[in-house]
Formats: C-alpha cells, structure tokens, sequence
C-alpha cells in the first residue's frame, strides 16, 4: 500500500519552512499531495491562488510523487476521496502546537482513519511565517529569501 499524505493549508505565501516540511516528509510518505486549502466564494488571499499553484508546482517538478492540489471542503473528507491516510503539519512553537493539537483531534473525530504527523520546524525557518511575509510583501519589501520561488 502507498503511503499517501495530505500536506494541507493556505500557503499564501508558500514558503521555505513549508518546502522543509514537504522536503522532509518524503523521507515517510511515498507521495504527498500538497493541498491549497481555498473557497472561491469568499477568497480573500493576498497572494492569487493560480500564482501559487504554478510556484509550487515548479518548486517540485522534479518530483513526480508531489503533487499540488486545491480543495474546498473539509480536510477530512478531502483526504479520504483521495486516498490520504495522513496529514503532514509543521509546528514552529507552543501557538503552533496549540492551534495543530485542536485541529487534529477534530480531524481524527472527523475521519478516524486519519493520522496527523508532525514535523518540528528546522531552525533555519522557524521564524519565517506566510502572515510576515505578505505585510513585507505589502510595503515592498524584499521577501525573496523566504520563498524557494521568484514572484
Ligand atoms: P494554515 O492556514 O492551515 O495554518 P499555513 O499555510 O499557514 O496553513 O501552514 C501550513 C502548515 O505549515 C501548518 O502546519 C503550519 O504550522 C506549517 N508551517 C508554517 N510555516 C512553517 C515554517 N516556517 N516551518 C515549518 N512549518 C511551517
């Protein structure tokens, strides 16, 4: 059986703390799909979806077990359809943990085939946050040593 893991979130912007994540999560999943958490009715990302997709996707062309995906509906049921007995999160701190902790349950309550794997942040990114990097984005800041991408 492939070991298939779901790498959820809004990813606006993708970052290199979130490519570390992927990067590291081949070691244990034969295929990760990341997956761009997005409601086009009320979208309010800073950074177009389509963009995002396309940076992501050539970020790991190299890779054909990693494949980028949107979803709008519940991670849960998301994953299921796809076959995804897993979900790859990153924690950088105690407000990640927190927040993750929560999530996790409800999603084990949800889909209880469901296992969330965790992956402590490498120090390199821990500091690097997508929240920072549209504020610096918005006053023309200079963002691109966070991203593994040009934009
Ligand atoms: P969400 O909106 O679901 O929190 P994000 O795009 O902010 O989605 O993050 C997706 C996942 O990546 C989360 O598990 C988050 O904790 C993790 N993450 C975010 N930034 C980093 C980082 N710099 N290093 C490691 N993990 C990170």
């Amino acid at each position: 059986m492939k070991r298939v893991a779901l790498f959820p979130g809004s990813f606006d912007p993708f970052t290199k703390g979130h490519e570390d994540i992927v990067l590291r999560g081949l070691k244990l999943f034969d295929e990760i799909i990341i997956s761009i958490g997005y409601n086009s009715g009320k979208s309010q990302r800073y950074f177009p979806i389509e963009t995002m997709i396309t940076k992501i996707r050539e970020t790991f062309k190299s890779y054909p077990q990693i494949r980028v995906e949107t979803y709008a509906e519940l991670t849960a049921s998301y994953a299921q359809k796809n076959g995804a007995k897993y979900l790859l999160r990153g924690l950088r701190n105690t407000t990640d943990f927190e927040y993750e902790n929560s999530i996790a349950q409800v999603n084990r309550h949800l889909n209880n085939e469901l296992e969330s794997v965790f992956l402590i942040t490498s120090p390199q990114f821990a500091s690097i946050s997508s929240s920072i990097i549209r504020e610096v984005h918005r006053y023309r800041g200079d963002v691109s040593d966070f991203l593994p991408y040009t934009i």
